[in-house]
C-alpha cells in the first residue's frame, strides 16, 4: 500500500458488527468480563481502548514501525519515552529542540538524575564527542523549530548502532507523509499529533511508534503505569485528520514554495530559513531523507518592532503558537514558543527578536502573499 492509501485504508477501519465506515468512538472506561480475568482483550481503558487502538495501529503502519502508542499530548509522549531511561543515564539531544522538550529535560528530568548534553546534531562529529559511557539515547529533531536545522538521520543511526544507543526522532515537523525515520534506522519516532497529524487546531495529542518488540512491551508498560493516554474522542479526531494528511501536506508544500519565493524577493527580509532552499544548510540531506520540506518558514525582518508590526497587521495568518493546521499561523518565537529559553541561549542559537515563524496553511496562495505584502509595507 502506498502512503495516501494507507492513510485511508491502513490500520483498523470501520466497525465489523455494523458496517460503519468510521471507527466508533468507544467512550468507555471498563469492559464486561465473561468470568473473572476472562475478557475480550480490553479490560480497562487506560490499558487499552478500541478507538485508541485503531489510531495506534494506523500510526505504526504509517511510520513503518511495529507498535504505536497514543498520549494526551506530545509532551506526555516524550515524557513516557524518556521513562525508558534510568536514573544516571545520559542522553544527547539536538540543541534547538522544541522548547517544551528543553524544559522537560532541564527542569524536570534532571531532578531524577537523567543527564543530558545539547549538541548541534547537524554535525555528527559533535554528536560522537558528546557520547559518554552512560549515554543511552540520541534524541533528534529534524527539521528543528524554528530554524529548520537538518540532522542526517542515517548518520545518527550509524552512531547509535556503534554505541548501542536508542535513536529517538521527534518527527513532528516532517510528518510521516514526508519522512519515515524508522526506515532510516531510528528506533523510536515521536509526534506532537497536535500539529500536522491532527491538522485542524482542535486536539492536543502525542504519538509514538517503536520498531522493536521489547521496546514496545516496555513502553506499553509505561503508558499503562504512568497513564498519560489519549481519550477515545481525541483518538477519533486524529484518525479523521490522518485520512487527509497526504492531501494537506501536498497543498501546504505547494503554498510554502510560493511563499518562500515571495519572501526571497522582499527587500525587508534578511534571512530565510526553509529546508527546501538550495542555500539552506542541510538542504541536500533533507532532500535525500524526506520527500518534502514541510510547511514551516522562519524569516528575519530585522527588529522586534518590525516583527510586531507584521503580526499586528496580518489578516489571514492567525497570531498563535502551534503549527501544522489548515489555517496559516504566525508567531515570534523569541516572545512565544521559545520564551522559556533564556535570552542568551536564544541568541546563541540564532533565534533573534526579529525572527518570524510561519506555519503555512491550505488557503489560496494569492491571499497569503497579498496579506504578507500589506503587513510588511
Ligand atoms: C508542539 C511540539 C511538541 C509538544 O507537543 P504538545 O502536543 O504541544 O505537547 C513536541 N515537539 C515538537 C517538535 C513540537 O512542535
Amino acid at each position: 500500500m502506498k502512503r495516501k492509501t494507507k492513510m485511508v485504508h491502513g490500520g483498523i477501519t470501520g466497525d465489523e458488527k455494523t458496517g460503519a465506515v468510521s471507527v466508533p468512538i468507544y467512550q468507555v472506561s471498563t469492559y464486561k468480563q465473561e468470568a473473572a480475568g476472562k475478557h475480550t482483550g480490553y479490560e480497562y481503558s487506560r490499558t487499552g481502548n478500541p478507538t485508541r487502538h485503531a489510531l495506534e495501529t494506523v500510526i505504526a503502519e504509517l511510520e513503518n514501525g511495529k507498535a504505536g502508542f497514543a498520549f494526551g499530548s506530545g509532551m506526555a509522549a516524550i515524557t513516557s519515552v524518556m521513562m525508558l531511561m534510568n536514573t544516571g543515564d545520559h542522553i544527547v539531544m539536538t540543541d534547538d529542540v522544541y522548547g517544551g522538550s528543553y524544559r522537560l529535560t532541564t527542569k524536570v528530568l534532571n531532578r531524577f538524575n537523567l543527564d543530558h548534553t545539547f549538541v548541534d546534531t547537524s554535525n555528527p562529529e559533535k554528536v560522537k564527542e558528546a557520547i559518554k559511557p552512560n549515554t543511552k539515547a540520541l534524541f533528534i529533531e529534524t527539521p528543528t523549530n524554528p530554524l529548520l536545522k537538518i540532522t542526517d538521520l542515517k548518520k545518527m543511526a550509524d552512531i547509535a548502532k556503534e554505541n548501542d544507543l536508542l535513536l529517538i526522532v521527534d518527527n513532528t515537523f516532517a510528518t510521516p507523509y514526508w519522512q519515515q525515520p524508522i526506515d532510516l534506522g531510528a528506533d523510536i519516532v515521536i509526534h506532537s499529533a497536535t500539529k500536522y497529524i491532527g491538522g485542524h487546531s482542535d486536539v492536543v495529542s502525542g504519538l509514538v511508534v517503536v520498531n522493536d518488540d521489547k521496546v514496545a512491551e516496555d513502553l506499553h508498560f509505561i503508558q499503562n503505569s504512568v497513564g498519560g493516554i489519549l481519550g477515545p474522542q481525541d483518538s477519533w479526531l486524529l484518525m479523521r485528520g490522518i485520512k487527509t494528511l497526504g492531501l494537506r501536506m501536498e497543498a501546504i508544500e505547494k503554498n510554502t514554495h510560493e511563499l518562500v519565493k515571495f519572501l526571497e524577493n522582499h527587500p525587508q527580509v534578511s534571512t530565510i530559513y526553509y529546508p527546501g532552499r538550495l542555500e539552506h544548510k542541510g538542504h541536500d540531506i533533507a532532500k535525500t531523507q524526506a520527500d518534502g520540506f514541510g510547511g514551516m518558514i522562519s524569516f528575519d525582518v530585522g527588529s522586534a518592532e518590525k516583527a510586531d508590526q507584521v503580526l499586528s497587521r496580518v489578516k489571514y495568518f492567525t497570531l498563535a503558537e502551534s503549527l501544522g493546521a489548515v489555517e496559516s499561523l504566525i508567531s515570534i518565537p523569541a516572545k512565544m514558543t521559545h520564551a522559556s529559553i533564556p535570552k542568551e541561549r536564544r541568541e546563541e542559537l540564532g533565534i533573534t527578536d526579529g525572527l518570524i515563524r510561519v506555519s503555512v496553511g491550505i488557503e489560496d496562495i494569492e491571499d497569503l502573499m497579498e496579506d504578507l505584502k500589506q503587513a510588511m509595507e
